[in-house]
């Protein structure tokens, strides 16, 4: 994955702005902040996509997205923050190693606004989760 960017920046081989690194996992500042202190969370290895990252993987990944977020929020005096993984080109996500943006917030910042929802027409909520538990047990 030699052309891949972020399996450059956890080799050492592009520049960061570390946060946090242990054998696993690399948290570093985002080159491109929604606000200050956006911090992109990866594992060292490359997989593109959360569902194809092994648990144990994910397990050091959710230890080191918790105390970062929290250090993040912290130094940054945020009232809040996102954490966000795009997952795919139609979820948005250009870099296709996995990653989780840890997104400080302010009050009234007026980030991601728009959250558009909708309701279910009857039955249609059974049905789907129905459709989705099936995958689950394959
Ligand atoms: P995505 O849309 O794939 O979820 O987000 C990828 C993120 O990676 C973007 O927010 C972008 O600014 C960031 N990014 C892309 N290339 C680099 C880089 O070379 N260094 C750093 N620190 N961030 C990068
Ligand atoms: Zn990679």
């Amino acid at each position: 994955m030699d052309e891949c960017v972020f399996c450059r920046i956890a080799a050492g081989k592009i520049p960061s702005a570390k946060i946090f690194e242990n054998e696993e996992v690399l948290a570093f500042l985002d080159i491109g902040p929604v606000s200050d202190g956006h911090t992109l969370v990866i594992p060292k290895r490359h997989y593109s996509r959360l569902d194809e990252c092994p648990a144990p993987t994910l397990s050091s990944l959710a230890a080191a997205l918790s105390c970062t977020a929290g250090a993040v929020q912290k130094a940054m005096k945020a009232d809040g923050y996102n954490v966000l993984c795009n997952n795919g080109r139609a979820a948005g996500q250009i870099v296709e190693h996995l990653h989780f943006h840890i997104i400080p917030r302010k009050t009234g910042d007026g980030l991601f606004r728009n959250w558009p929802s909708y309701s279910y027409p009857e039955g249609k909520a059974a049905q789907i989760a129905e459709q989705i538990r099936r995958m689950l047990e394959k």
